[in-house]
């Protein structure tokens, strides 16, 4: 008979959200907490604060069944759980740096309030060493005789397929100083069926990290091939599937295009080069990678301008806004950098995406927002897709073609065959390959 523990998670966003509602349907007894009232009487209305697939159903199933609940009241979720996880966000500082106060505030929290002993699990994303910090700043500050183990588990989830993800992780990294706090969180995840590597608590915080630069470094290798490709005629779509047959490279995180963004990949680049630069260590692969991102916006700004002409006066369609399909986050979305940048140029902009609009509405002023993506490109000099939701594959492109002022298509994310594109009539520029017209 498996356990049913008495969870609280704190920080109710794409993490905590997702990681507490996906336990609560594996049978545990789930509060979540969250400092945002607002969200909190929305979700316990049924309302999602964030747009991730199959996750509203999931709510209301636990919801209903009495294993979910959602509440402001951090000291009662506290006293009334075993295991605290913590899912509460740690944005970069403007040097690069981990901004750990919203850490903190739930470890005094925890300190504050706690009448037992804890378990507290770290699923937000922290810098080496943050368990040990953690357990000293517990110890310091609460009742003296209670116990608080902090568990190092990082996070893999990928939002867009969140809940798959958690039902189906890769594997479950477990780091802890006390072997029965860790293996009670390996029990809880033992339904999974995944590998659990229990490790010290340093490596596994390095893990989350570790993996988060790989990824990026092979975005960044594979965009940097897109522009040999483009020098030497050469297509780094097929450059890439050549690659990814290789056993020892895979064919994951291999797609040209306009780089990576999002609430993770830029900002655990950046702590972890910050991390290495506070050892006295000069991480300059990942300096590169974190460079040749950068620029991949830029140079997107520069291939659309050759493409279309000077920009002064041009009217912008651009599909997608999200940083990538499947969700609502805007959060350091390549959109964020390039809509501004086409407006520098004098461009009008006008912006169609799936699920990112209410969001957009607040980030991207002037520019006009479309509920459809035919609306969006009626009379536009040039559309530009800047995300690659499956809707633009299924759109009517022949229609797109006739609502256009010119037909030239800028794919930032390669999503259609040059060939193809340019039967339909329209110029077509991708990234990495040649030029149809
Ligand atoms: P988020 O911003 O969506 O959610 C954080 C939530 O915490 C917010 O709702 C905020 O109101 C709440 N909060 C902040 N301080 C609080 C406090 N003191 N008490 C109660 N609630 C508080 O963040 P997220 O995207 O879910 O990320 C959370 C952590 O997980 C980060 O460290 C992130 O790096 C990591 N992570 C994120 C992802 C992802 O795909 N988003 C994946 C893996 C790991």
């Amino acid at each position: 008979m498996r356990v049913a523990e008495r969870i609280s998670v704190i920080g109710t966003g794409y993490v905590g959200l997702v990681s507490g509602t996906c336990f609560a349907e594996m049978g545990h007894r789930v509060v979540c907490v969250d400092q945002d009232a607002r969200k909190i009487d929305g979700l316990l209305r049924g309302e999602m604060p964030i747009y991730e697939p199959g996750l509203q159903a999931l709510v209301a199933a636990n919801l209903e069944a009495g294993r979910l609940d959602f509440t402001c009241d951090v000291g009662k979720a506290i006293q009334q759980s075993d295991i605290i996880m913590v899912a509460v966000g740690t944005p970069a500082q403007p040097d690069g740096d981990v901004d750990m106060s919203q850490v903190k505030s739930v470890l005094h929290a925890i300190a504050a309030y706690a009448l037992s002993s804890k378990i507290i699990v770290m699923k937000s994303t922290v810098p080496v060493g943050t368990g040990g910090w953690a357990e000293n700043l517990l110890r310091n500050r609460a009742m003296p005789h209670l116990a608080f183990h902090v568990v190092s588990n990082p996070e893999f989830l990928r939002e867009g397929s969140a809940i798959q993800d958690t039902f189906h992780p890769d594997r479950i990294v477990i780091g802890s100083e006390h072997r029965e706090a860790g293996e009670r969180i390996a029990a809880m995840h033992a339904p999974l069926g995944a590998e659990v590597l229990h490790t010290d608590r340093e490596s596994a915080e390095l893990i989350k990290y570790a993996s988060n630069a790989f990824l990026a470094a092979k975005i960044s290798f594979i965009n940097e091939m897109a522009h040999v490709c483009e020098k030497v005629g050469a297509n780094v779509t097929l450059v890439a599937k050549g690659m990814g047959m290789d056993r020892r490279i895979g064919p994951h995180f291999l797609n040209a295009g306009i780089g990576y963004g999002g609430s993770c990949f830029p900002k655990d680049t950046q702590a972890q080069l910050k991390l290495a630069q506070n050892v006295d260590y000069d991480f300059k692969m990942l300096r590169a990678v974190i460079e040749v991102n950068q620029l991949q916006r830029q140079r997107f700004v520069v291939k659309i301008e050759e493409a279309a002409g000077p920009l002064d006066g041009k009217r912008i369609a651009v599909l997608g806004l999200a940083f990538k399909p499947n969700t609502d986050d805007l959060r350091d979305a390549p959109s964020l950098d390039i809509i501004p940048a086409l407006q520098e140029r004098g461009a009008v902009v006008s912006a169609y995406d799936p699920a990112a609009l209410t969001q957009a509405a607040a980030r991207l002023p002037g520019v006009s927002l479309c509920t459809d993506p035919y609306a969006t490109v009626y009379e536009a000099d040039a559309v530009v897709i800047l995300t690659e939701w499956s809707e633009f594959r299924q759109m009517n492109w022949r229609l797109a073609r006739c609502l256009v002022n010119t037909p030239l298509l800028i794919d930032g994310r390669n999503m259609f065959e040059p060939e193809a594109m340019r039967e339909l009539g329209f110029t077509y520029v991708s990234v990495g390959r040649q030029t149809a017209y």
